[in-house]
């Protein structure tokens, strides 16, 4: 056998992996045809199959650490690509919790399988004591994502999930200029469940794409509403809506949008798309697409929680974009930590260059709002001015509403 990177190259009639020995690592066949051996309890030599280039070998031992179940011998030159157990798991780990899940049953059941058809007879124990173990830990997690995903499922059909709304405030005049919708999970049992937990989930599921399409219609049917009950003003309200990176995958997310926002009455001027730094970083040529057409149908596009994401600023000369919005950790830590303020600072200057609009989130007391005003931040939003509430409070709160006095 020769190495060669990752690769191992093995002659015609060479063994590449012995029945009983000790194994650590799976092979992908790139080039070549090997064929799989086992020999019985009864001493008994069987040829199990063959198998050709993009075929995988010997994966067993990339769940546990067992002897090899089958000898395989190089029918012909072969080239292939190692996968090792630590590869394996590292690749496991990053994977969701279900997903995970998935695989080790698969693959336990798979081993479980051959150790019943007596491959191994009486020679080994399985599964090994540290795998019953490392099974439990994995499946609770998945466990507890399937059941928040499930349930998160019916939810969204129910009453139980709904959107809040936070009001925008201009720190130029006081007034309020949108809304950012908020979704809020009310579980009949558990009570209020944080987006922090749920929206994750809804990620991982894909479930997402559904909430957020929902997210759309009721923050845009709720805007149409919301105007009735204020004075008219000189320019409509805005709508922002949260959206995730799956959302992006879809092929017809704009056209979704464009239809939902187009019934419900509202102008695509007043509906501000939010996004993070790590959609645009993630897919980034069909972010910049997909943005430019919504842009171009007349919505505006915000960058969520602006400056916690590891993006070069060099790629916002790349995507259309209208609104930074300030993260609320750098707005909390602005008058304690010189740092913080100067990085609140730096994208204020930033935004104004690019001629984009500056909000800042979470902010709490009326020196921050002072400070930032200063700065020449031109919107907030925060407990100070108001907390994210459902439908009918914000009515009533808007019905008493007179503009913030600095
Ligand atoms: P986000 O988009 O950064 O939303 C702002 C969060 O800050 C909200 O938390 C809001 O309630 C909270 N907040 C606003 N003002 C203040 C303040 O003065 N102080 C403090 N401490 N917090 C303030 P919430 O509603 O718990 O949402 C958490 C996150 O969940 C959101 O962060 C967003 O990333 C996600 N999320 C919420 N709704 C949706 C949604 O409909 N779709 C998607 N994709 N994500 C959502
Ligand atoms: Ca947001
Ligand atoms: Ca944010």
């Amino acid at each position: 056998m020769e190495r060669t990177d990752s690769r191992k190259i093995f002659k015609a009639g060479e063994v590449i992996l012995k029945q009983g020995d000790p194994g650590d690592c799976a092979y992908i066949i790139e080039e070549g045809k090997v064929e799989i051996r086992f020999t019985d309890a009864e001493g008994r030599d069987r040829l199990l199959g063959t198998r050709g280039a993009n075929a995988m070998i010997g994966e067993m031992a990339i769940i546990d650490n067992a002897p090899r179940t089958a000898t395989i011998v190089a029918l012909e030159d072969c080239k292939l690509l190692e996968i090792s157990k630590r590869d394996f798991s590292r690749r496991l780990e990053n994977a969701d919790s279900v997903l995970r899940m998935a695989t080790q049953v698969i693959l336990t059941r798979y081993r479980d399988t051959l150790t019943r058809a007596e491959i191994w007879g009486e020679r080994y124990q399985w599964p090994p004591a540290e795998m019953v173990e490392l099974s439990y830990v994995e499946n609770a997690e998945a466990v507890q994502t399937i059941t928040i995903a499930n349930e998160f499922r019916d939810a969204l059909l129910s009453k139980y999930v709904q959107l809040y709304y936070q009001p925008i405030i201009s720190l130029t005049d006081g007034t309020i200029v949108g809304f950012e919708a908020l979704m809020r999970w009310n579980h009949p049992k558990k009570g209020f469940i944080s987006p922090a937990i749920f929206i994750p989930v809804a990620e991982e599921s894909g479930l997402i794409i559904e909430a957020s399409k929902w997210a759309l219609r009721e923050a845009c049917m709720a805007l149409k509403r919301i105007e009735e009950v204020v004075k008219p003003r000189k320019k409509r309200l805005y709508m922002s809506v949260n959206f995730s990176s799956a959302d992006f995958s879809s092929d017809d997310f704009v056209n979704n949008v464009y239809n939902t926002i187009s019934e419900s009455d509202v102008v695509p001027e007043q509906i501000h798309l939010e996004i993070t730094e790590r959609v645009l970083i993630q897919q980034p040529d069909r972010a910049k697409d997909t943005l430019r057409m919504c842009r171009k149908a007349g919505m505006s596009i915000a960058i969520d929680d602006f400056g916690t994401g590891y993006s070069s600023l060099s790629y916002l000369h790349y995507f259309p974009i209208d609104t930074l919005k300030i993260d609320q950790t750098f707005v909390r830590d602005m008058h304690k930590n010189e740092h913080s303020l100067a990085l609140v600072n730096s994208i204020l200057t930033l935004g104004k260059n690019m001629h984009m609009t500056t909000v800042a989130e979470g902010v709490e007391v009326k020196e921050e709002a002072y400070k930032l005003r200063e700065m020449g931040c031109d919107l907030a939003q925060g407990y100070l001015f108001a907390k994210p509430m459902s439908e009918e409070d914000l009515k009533a709160f808007l019905a008493h509403w007179t503009p913030f006095k600095f």
